[in-house]
């Protein structure tokens, strides 16, 4: 019970971590934590070293992928051009009865 266990009076160390991307962002850590040697930019999700001269490279697989990338992965092009016609109908369907005007 006591001082110790405050959270805001707990030492801390800032460690500075540099991305390929050359992003600079500073993680703080409690100061009896082991640093580890990489950590994930908050900006671009590739992992960043503490060497702002040697980044770590870019993994081989993109972090992110595009919204499109997901659904393609989850969905057949024969399946996805079938969407389209069924949306496209809908939307011709719509328009004849006058419900879209463009
Ligand atoms: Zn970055």
């Amino acid at each position: 019970m006591g001082e110790a266990e405050r959270g805001e009076s707990a030492p801390r160390q800032r460690v500075i971590f540099f991305c390929a991307h050359e992003h600079r962002f500073e993680v703080a850590f409690a100061a009896e934590a082991v640093v580890p040697e990489s950590w994930d930019c908050p900006r671009c999700g590739l992992p960043a070293s503490m060497d702002q001269e040697n980044p770590p490279p870019p993994p081989k697989i993109e972090p992110y992928k595009t919204h499109l990338a997901y659904v393609k992965e989850r969905r057949s092009d024969q399946e996805a051009s079938d969407i389209l016609d069924e949306a496209l109908k809908s939307l011709r369907d719509r328009r004849k009865r006058g419900e879209i005007i463009f």
